[in-house]
């Protein structure tokens, strides 16, 4: 009788355990679904970080990434001008965490499981915010192209939520998912980013910059903010290239490039408009824009950029202004955004006219204009 009984609540233990693994396989097809499917990588990271979490009540989950991943560049800076949360998504070099991992070196890499203390201490710091530190985790490698890239850590406040020696079949093949997941929008990333990056200056161009101005625009206009567009085009390039041969003049392009970068507000939007032409959106009025501009003449004219024989070239730049107050109720963005672009471009002509090396603002006759 009581054989009989140890026997049926075994088989009933067992029972329940494989209707939970079913259950646990559910939720994890169907974050695999969207990390195999995510167009770009913040719906990717979204998938791991919001989903994940949701799906299996985790306090915390981490996406950890060294510089081995798959175009971990574009990865990084998947949205320019939009910060990736940095308490989910983290990185660093692989020989930072070398020898503190967890695993004996080249050791099957299956998922560790363990409180966080069990961890070395750069480890956790590397992993983990300190405000979200986990009572148990479980860490999983996540391969690239050429092995391990990187690594998911989800966190649970409930110490004997993970621990050494439970069954980790179920990790292990989530494990395969996250690594095929990353290889892929890790590609889709590349590509679209390549249809808006200029090659040679490495900035967004043209295409991206109207789609940005849009955005703008509009965002904007929500609040009723001032926006600003830059025209800046550099002085006599065509003397730089005819002189010195379109090698210099590429040089150059790039060095000016860099310094407009460095001139400006980080999430300030800068791109390569045409040939020797750049343009920038600065929120602001024209005042603080007339700053930002005085600030891009000043370091291009500071620039040293050698020629073939080690001298200095001359390199300066105009740049036309142009600000406006969005309004709620104003005309379409589209509209709005050609104008400003166009009232950057006639100032920058006026700059030239005025002898060049100079900033111009656009003449404020219309209301609005700020
Ligand atoms: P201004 O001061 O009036 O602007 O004179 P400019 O010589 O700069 O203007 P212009 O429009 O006459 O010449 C622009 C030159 O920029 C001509 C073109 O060959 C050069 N250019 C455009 N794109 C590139 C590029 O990618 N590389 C190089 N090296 N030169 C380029
Ligand atoms: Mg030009
Ligand atoms: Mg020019």
């Amino acid at each position: 009788m009581s054989q009989q009984n140890t026997l049926s609540a075994r088989l009933r233990t067992l029972i329940d355990t494989v209707q939970q693994n079913e259950r646990a396989l559910q939720r994890f097809q169907q974050i695999e679904v969207r990390l195999i499917s995510a167009d770009d990588f913040p719906s990717f990271l979204d998938a791991l970080v919001s989903d994940l979490a949701r799906a299996f009540e985790l306090s915390v989950v981490t996406l950890w990434l060294d510089e081995r991943a798959p175009h971990v560049g574009e990865l990084l800076h998947a949205e320019p001008g939009h910060v990736l949360d940095a308490r989910h998504l983290r990185g660093g070099r692989a020989e930072a965490l070398g020898k503190d991992l967890p695993w004996p070196p080249r050791a099957r890499r299956a998922p560790w499981l363990g409180q966080p203390a069990e961890l070395a201490p750069p480890l956790r710091a590397a992993f983990f915010d300190p405000a979200d530190e986990p009572q148990s985790v479980a860490v999983l490698a996540i391969e690239g192209g050429e092995g391990v890239c990187g690594y998911l850590c989800m966190g649970s406040a409930d110490p004997g939520r993970f621990a050494a020696g439970m069954a980790t079949d179920l990790l292990q093949r989530f494990a395969i998912f996250v690594s095929a997941g990353l290889v892929n929008v890790a590609h889709r990333e590349r590509l679209r980013q390549e249809g808006v990056t200029d090659p040679l200056t490495g900035l967004p161009n043209r295409r991206y910059f109207d789609a940005r101005l849009h955005e703008e625009v509009q965002r904007a206009a929500r609040i009723g903010a001032p926006s600003a567009c830059l025209f800046i085009d550099i002085d006599s390039f065509k003397h730089i290239n005819d002189t010195f041969g379109h090698g210099v003049g590429d040089r150059a392009l790039i060095a000016v490039a860099a310094c407009i970068r460095r001139s400006v507000r980080l999430g300030e939007t800068v791109a390569r408009y045409g040939g020797e032409e750049f343009v920038a959106l600065v929120q602001g009025d024209t005042q603080q824009a007339l700053v930002v501009a005085e600030r891009v003449r000043a370091a291009v004219e500071a620039l040293t950029v050698l020629d073939d024989t080690a001298e200095p070239l001359k390199l300066t730049v105009s740049i036309g202004v142009a600000a406006q107050v969005m309004k709620p109720d104003g005309p379409p963005a589209c509209d709005v955004a050609s104008a400003l672009i166009e009232a950057a471009d006639a100032a920058m002509y006026r700059a030239k006219r005025a002898g060049r090396n100079r900033v111009e603002c656009e003449v404020a006759s219309e209301s609005g204009k700020t």
